[in-house]
């Protein structure tokens, strides 16, 4: 099976109102991908990004939040609390959710650049 990293976004609830973006937002997606079905859900997705001028990539999200962005070393030591980035050999921080999208997307940009298999 094939993997695909996402990140929470604020989901709108009603025009204007917005959910706080987290663990609640990505929960409630996760459980709406399952109640659709992940090809009801790309499809939506695939369309949306088209529509936006954007394109999907799908990726493999190991170890996407436990990399350092800044020398590449990789462990869960890295990660001193479910929020902070702390690299133990090269002493580079940042919120954990910025290295994990900095991750996501350059293991996408890789994915593009890539030739056909
Ligand atoms: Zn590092």
């Amino acid at each position: 099976m094939r993997h695909y990293g996402f990140l929470p976004r604020p989901i709108p609830r009603t025009p204007g109102a917005f959910l706080p973006n987290g663990a609640g937002a990505k929960t409630g997606l996760n459980r709406a991908i399952s109640d659709a079905g992940w090809g009801v859900f790309l499809t939506i997705l695939a369309d949306k990004a088209e529509s936006a001028g954007r394109e999907v990539i799908a990726v493999d999200p190991r170890n996407t939040s436990r990399k350092c962005p800044e020398c590449g070393h990789t462990s869960a030591e890295n990660r001193p609390t479910q929020a902070k980035f702390h690299c133990v050999p090269c002493g580079h921080t940042a919120h954990a959710d910025t290295v994990g999208a900095t991750n996501v997307l350059r293991a996408g940009l890789v994915r593009r650049e890539a030739p056909p298999a």
